[in-house]
């Protein structure tokens, strides 16, 4: 497991727009937004931003606020990951706040209430839905975004969900919509590369997602489920907890932390919860009958596994390191022969170790 360093609470202390986060350069942030038993996500890169799904009609005004308060008044993408109501319904709201450029959807109708709304809100600006294809990449500034899914077209709206890998660099999350057991087979047959530190749990911790083949394909450091406290549904349930435990995750839910912000380098990840950091989060369902125990921010730092097991060269590998630059390479990397000696070192230490020590692995040789 990552090692866990306590960091000091550094933003979200006034309610003053954070407008400087969007535009931090080469940093990603990935908001999991509480709306309840529903989903959204709001995922920024260097400017650029990205809201997957957006709660269920009654959250339209908690993602109106809450995209005001992150200062995005302009979505590069809206994706609404399927048409059911629980992730398309406060989407009315996030095309009331703000203009949106590309708006993706895995259907261009779907006979609902909700589903006509988030068309009509598009439509007013001149937008229409684009139904990406498995496949598909596009970039959220220096991020890129992989569409895993739907594989096929599915007469269960769940497993017709839009499924997202977004890679910043060596940290990756996972968006699983409410993708079930079917789709995440499909998935796994088109054989693309699932590794993620974050997962977003399908379908709110159900029993019907996050299989082991699937989870063993993805190996999350961190699984994060987006489920209502006390929900009737009895989300997440006793067995999806115990495959992500088995997987070695950390669960974190919205139900009993609130809010869940990660923000990456490309090479690690932080995180801030806004409740209930040391919760037990093992514990199926969660009926919060005494008030919350901290509404103090909490920011944690971890770093990230790299997935030592997978990336690790076998023993005896030889690696130089540069001591000035901080970036390991392979010896006939042609950096190295640059290199000034005074800067050059030998190990044959595991990639992972030379990590620890703070050096990233060059991105020409990648070693
Ligand atoms: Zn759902
Ligand atoms: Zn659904």
């Amino acid at each position: 497991m990552p090692t866990v360093n306590s960091v000091s609470q550094t933003t979200h202390k006034t309610g003053a727009p954070i407008q400087a986060d969007i535009i931090t350069p080469d940093i990603l942030k990935v908001h999991f937004i509480d709306v309840g038993q529903a989903d959204a996500s709001l995922v920024l890169c260097d400017g650029e931003s990205m809201l997957i799904d957006g709660g269920n009609a009654e959250d339209s005004d908690l993602i109106y606020s809450y995209l005001k308060k992150q200062g995005v008044d302009h979505l590069n993408y809206i994706v609404n990951t399927h048409p059911h109501e629980d992730h398309v319904g406060g989407l009315a709201g996030a095309l009331n706040y703000a203009t949106v450029e590309y708006a993706f959807a895995p259907t261009t109708s779907y006979d609902s209430k909700a589903f006509n709304s988030f068309v009509k809100y598009l439509n007013k600006q001149n937008r229409g839905i684009i139904v990406p294809e498995v496949g598909d990449s596009f970039s959220l500034g220096s991020a890129s975004v992989q569409v895993l899914g739907p594989v096929r077209t599915s007469d269960d709206p769940n497993n017709n969900s839009i499924v997202l890998k977004v890679i910043h660099d060596e940290i990756s999350f996972l968006f699983a919509g409410d993708a079930e057991r079917e789709e995440e087979q499909d998935i796994l047959d088109k054989g693309f590369k699932l590794d993620s530190t974050v997962l977003k749990v399908g379908h709110h911790g159900s029993e019907s997602s996050t299989t082991y083949p699937f989870l063993r394909e993805i190996m999350p450091t961190f699984a994060v489920i987006s489920v209502g406290n006390n929900n009737s549904y009895g989300h997440p349930t006793d067995n999806t907890l115990s495959r992500l435990r088995d997987a070695d995750a950390k669960v974190m839910r919205t139900d009993m932390q609130g809010d869940i912000i990660f923000v990456s380098d490309g090479k690690s990840v932080t995180y801030t919860v806004e409740r209930n950091a040391n919760a037990n989060t093992l514990v199926a369902g969660f009926n919060l009958t005494t008030p919350t125990e901290s509404k103090t921010k909490e920011t944690i730092k971890e770093t990230t596994k790299v997935t030592t097991s997978t990336t690790n060269s076998p023993s005896g590998t030889k690696y130089i390191l540069n001591t000035n630059t901080k970036k390991f390479h392979y010896p006939d990397c042609k950096s190295v022969k640059q290199m000034s000696e005074k800067n050059k070192l030998e190990t044959t230490q595991s990639k992972s170790e030379i990590i620890a020590q703070g050096y990233s692995p060059c991105g020409n040789c990648n070693p």
